[in-house]
């Protein structure tokens, strides 16, 4: 096995979802930013970070164990989607 990250298809697809803030990525996938060590759910309103610095995730739970912490804005730890949640 390579230790070379792929770049998969996927990935680029929820990048653009992320770039899109798609609603109905919420709940697929998480992201992660190395560079700041929070993660985030995909529409989240914080602004985005450089492509390289991000990292996909199919659970909170692993974005934890990467050692990340929920956002703040969008708490992603929060179970189902944001669309029945309003917060001022
Ligand atoms: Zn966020």
């Amino acid at each position: 096995m390579s230790s070379t990250p792929v770049r998969s298809v996927i990935d680029e697809d929820r990048w653009k979802a992320v770039l899109a803030r798609d609603q109905r990525a919420d709940g697929l996938f998480w992201l992660g930013v190395v560079t700041t060590g929070i993660y985030c759910r995909p529409h989240c309103p914080s602004p985005r970070a450089r492509r390289e610095n991000v990292r996909f995730f199919a659970s909170p739970a692993e974005a934890r164990a990467a050692g990340l912490r929920p956002c703040r804005r969008c708490d992603p730890d929060a179970t189902g989607t944001a669309a029945g949640r309003h917060e001022n």
